[in-house]
C-alpha cells in the first residue's frame, strides 16, 4: 500500500508514493497535504461475517494489514496482541467484559416487533487515560518504538496539550526505548485530576513543561521550534497530532468492532446498515468511521455532533467550511471539542471532490490564507448525500439535559463529549437501523460538569483514585521559546 498527499500532484503520486512506515513519523507530507492510502481496499460481507469470532487484536489485524504491508505480519499481529490486552483497557465499568476492549453497551435493544432500531454505547474510554485516543495513541507507541529500534534511531516528541491528547501520549510512550517525551502545558489551566494524571509519571523518558500562558501560547512554541529546521533535524524532533495517519488508521478498527457488536455478535449477520454518532473536533475520529465505510462496512448513517464550536456541523448543513477565529471560539464544558478549524477534514474534502488534489490546494490556498470555502452549488455538493453524514450540535443546557436523562432513564453516566453525540443522536435516530454513540471519555474527567447535572460525583477507576496526592514532575517555564529550546537540548535522547 502506497499513500498519496492530498495536495500532491496526482500523476506523480501513485507510482512512488511512501510506505506506511515511511509516513508513520511524518506529520504532513512535504506539500502542505495530508496523507491518504491511494485506495480504500474493500471488504465483503462473507469476509465480515468470518471476522465476528475474532478477538480484538485480531480483528486489528485483519483491518489494519490492509494498510501496513511493510512490517512483517508476524510482527504486526504481535504488536497488536501487546498493545489491545484486558490489562491496558481494564478501566470499564464491567471489568468481565475487559478482554472485548470496546464493549458495547445497550440503552435500548433493537425490537423488530416494536419497531425500534435500538440504542447502544460503545465504550471506547477503557485505556489508561480514560479517553478514546488511547485507542489509536497506545498502537502509535507500540509502532514507534518497534520502528525506531529497527531503524537504530530515536525521537523527540514534541506537543502541546490542553488535557486529554497529552495525557494519551505520556502513558502511550512512557518507558519505551528510543522514545522520549516533551509536553507542554498551559501552567494552573488544566484540571487536578488532569495535572496529576500527567505529571505524576515517574518514567525519565517522560518530561512536563508547563508553560505561564494559554494552551495557544504553548502550541506557539511547539510551531516555532517544529520551523527551526535546523533544530528539528538536529534533535529528532516529532509529533503525535491527530492528522497523523496511524492515528486514524487505528480508529477505524473500532468501527468494525462496534459494527459486528451491533448486528448480534459471534452469531450475527452482516446484512444490515447501523448508524454511529461521533462526538467530533478535529474530525479525526468521525474520519476514521468514513474510511470504514468506504471499505465497505454497511455504515447506514455518520452523525457528527459538535458542541458550541459549530463549524463542522455548519458545513454539513450548508456546505460552508469557515473556521473560526481565536476569540470566536468558545471554552465550553465538552472541551476537547473546542476547535476552530478541524484538522482531519482535509482528508474527507479530497474524497468528496473525487480525490483531485488541485481542488484541495485550491480550497486550502483560502482556508490557510483565513478564509473559508463555500460549496453549495458545486456539483461536490450534490455528491456529499452519498457519503452518509448527518449532523448536529449541542449546547452546554443540552448536555446537563443529556446527561441527567441518560442517569434516570438508564442509570448510566455519560461523560459532556459523549453527552453531546447522544443528543444528536437521539434527535436523528431512525427505527430502521441501530444507532451506536461513541463514547469519548470517562466522565470523572469531567467531574464539575457532572456535579452540576446530576448533584453528585462520578466514580473513579480504583487505579485511579488518590492520584492527585501522588509526587509531581514538572517544569514551569516563561513562555519563551528559547529556553523551551535549552531545556530539549539537556534532556534529549
Ligand atoms: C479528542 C476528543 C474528541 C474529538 O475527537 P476528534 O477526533 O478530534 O474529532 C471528542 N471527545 C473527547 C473526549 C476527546 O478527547
Amino acid at each position: 500500500m502506497r499513500y498519496l498527499s492530498t495536495r500532491g500532484p496526482a500523476a506523480v503520486q501513485s507510482l512512488s508514493g511512501p510506505t506506511f512506515s515511511e509516513i508513520l513519523l511524518a506529520g504532513l507530507a512535504p506539500d502542505g497535504g495530508l496523507y491518504l492510502p491511494e485506495n480504500y481496499p474493500r471488504i465483503g460481507m462473507d469476509e465480515l461475517d468470518a471476522w465476528r469470532p475474532l478477538s480484538y487484536a485480531e480483528l486489528a489485524f485483519q483491518v489494519l494489514c490492509r494498510f501496513i504491508d511493510d512490517i512483517p505480519a508476524d510482527d504486526l499481529a504481535e504488536l497488536l496482541t501487546r498493545t489491545y490486552t484486558a490489562e491496558v483497557y481494564c478501566n470499564g465499568r464491567d471489568p468481565a467484559r475487559a478482554a472485548e476492549i470496546t464493549p458495547l453497551h445497550w440503552l435500548e435493544r433493537p425490537d423488530a416487533t416494536r419497531g425500534e432500531g435500538g440504542l447502544a454505547i460503545l465504550e471506547l474510554s477503557n485505556g489508561p487515560t480514560l479517553a478514546f485516543k488511547d485507542m489509536a495513541m497506545q498502537l502509535l507507541g507500540q509502532l514507534f518504538e518497534y520502528t525506531l529500534a529497527k531503524r537504530g534511531e530515536n525521537l523527540n516528541i514534541l506537543g502541546a496539550t490542553s488535557g486529554d491528547t497529552g495525557s494519551s501520549a505520556e502513558y502511550a510512550m512512557r518507558g519505551r526505548a528510543g522514545l522520549r517525551v516533551f509536553m507542554l502545558s498551559p501552567h494552573q489551566r488544566m484540571s487536578a485530576f488532569q495535572r496529576a494524571q500527567m505529571y505524576s509519571l515517574p518514567d525519565n523518558n517522560i518530561h512536563n513543561i508547563a508553560v505561564r500562558g494559554m494552551f495557544d501560547d504553548a502550541q506557539d512554541i511547539v510551531k516555532a521550534v517544529s520551523n527551526d529546521h535546523a533544530f528539528k533535524a538536529r534533535y529528532r524532533i516529532g509529533a503525535v497530532n491527530s492528522i497523523n495517519w496511524a492515528r486514524v488508521a487505528a480508529q477505524v478498527v473500532y468501527y468494525f468492532k462496534g459494527y459486528l457488536a451491533a448486528t448480534g455478535g459471534v452469531n450475527g449477520h452482516s446484512d444490515r446498515p447501523v448508524a454511529f454518532a461521533v462526538p467530533s473536533g478535529n474530525f479525526g475520529n468521525i474520519c476514521a468511521g468514513h474510511i470504514a465505510r468506504m471499505m465497505g462496512l454497511p455504515i447506514g448513517r455518520l452523525v457528527l455532533a459538535t458542541n458550541e464550536n459549530d463549524v463542522l456541523d455548519e458545513f454539513f448543513r450548508t456546505g460552508v467550511y469557515r473556521p473560526r477565529a481565536a476569540a470566536e471560539t468558545f471554552a465550553t464544558s465538552s472541551p476537547s471539542m473546542d476547535i476552530s478549524k478541524a484538522s482531519n477534514f482535509e482528508r474527507f474534502v479530497f474524497d468528496l471532490v473525487g480525490r483531485n488534489p488541485d481542488v484541495v490546494r485550491e480550497l486550502w490556498a483560502r482556508i490557510d490564507a483565513g478564509g473559508a470555502f463555500d460549496l453549495s452549488g458545486t456539483p461536490y455538493l450534490a455528491r456529499l448525500p452519498a457519503f452518509g453524514f448527518a449532523s448536529g450540535a449541542s449546547s452546554h443546557a443540552d448536555r446537563l439535559a443529556t446527561i441527567r436523562k441518560t442517569y434516570d432513564q438508564y442509570g448510566l453516566i455519560v461523560d459532556t463529549h459523549t453527552a453531546d453525540a447522544l443528543k444528536v443522536a437521539t434527535e436523528l435516530r431512525s427505527v430502521d437501523m441501530p444507532m451506536v454513540v461513541l463514547e469519548t471519555a470517562l466522565p470523572v474527567k469531567f467531574e464539575e460538569t457532572i456535579i452540576e447535572a446530576l448533584g453528585r460525583r462520578p466514580e473513579r477507576p480504583l487505579a485511579l483514585q488518590g492520584i492527585e496526592d501522588l509526587p509531581q514532575r514538572v517544569e514551569v517555564m516563561d513562555v519563551d521559546v528559547a529556553a523551551v529550546k535549552r531545556y530539549i537540548e539537556r534532556h534529549a535522547g
